[in-house]
């Protein structure tokens, strides 16, 4: 059994209906009673500007999956809520569901980098990710807290909760 943790986004077709109905499909992937969904931020769009803002939070659970059948599993999500890979990077999407961390592994193939290769310059991340475990340290040494010094949230505003 691993700890994971999976950032989602959303931009597109009721952002909050997505997030709440990725939420519930990553609860069937976790151990059971194991999820903590963290609050939710609108965040402003990375990329283009000509796109609506982001609902972006973070789910932490226990999983028995292996790394590459949870990746599986996170785009079968993905495609479920209607999400079109575009050539356009940061482009506007219905659901990304990233894996952020699966337990202290670093792992690199053609399909999957662990840690996520730019978690720890996004706010929308970092934030979310320090409301389910403040003293998190990853697997290079770095303390999340440390990351947190360093990054700008201007442009998040935590929710209310839903
Ligand atoms: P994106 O369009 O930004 O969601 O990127 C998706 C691509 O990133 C997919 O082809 C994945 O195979 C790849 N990828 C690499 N590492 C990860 C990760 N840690 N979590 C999710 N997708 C990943």
């Amino acid at each position: 059994m691993s700890r994971v943790f999976i950032a989602l986004g959303a931009n597109l077709n009721q952002p909050l209906a997505q997030i709440k109905a990725a939420q519930a499909a990553l609860t069937k992937l976790a151990h059971p009673n194991q999820i903590v969904h963290s609050p939710l931020y609108q965040s402003q769009p990375m990329g283009p500007a000509d796109q609506p803002c982001f609902i972006n939070g973070v789910s932490m659970f226990d999983t028995e999956l292996s790394p590459l059948a949870l990746l599986d599993a996170l785009q079968a999500i993905e495609q479920q809520q209607g999400r079109v890979r575009k050539v356009e990077r940061w482009g506007p999407r219905t659901l990304d569901l990233d894996m952020l961390l699966y337990g202290d592994i670093i792992y690199e193939d053609e399909r999957l980098t662990l840690p996520h290769y730019d978690m720890k310059q996004r706010a929308f991340v970092l934030y979310p990710l320090a409301d389910l475990a403040p003293d998190l340290v990853l697997p290079c040494g770095t303390p999340l807290a440390q990351l947190l010094l360093s990054c700008q949230a201007d442009d998040i505003t935590q929710l209310p909760s839903q």
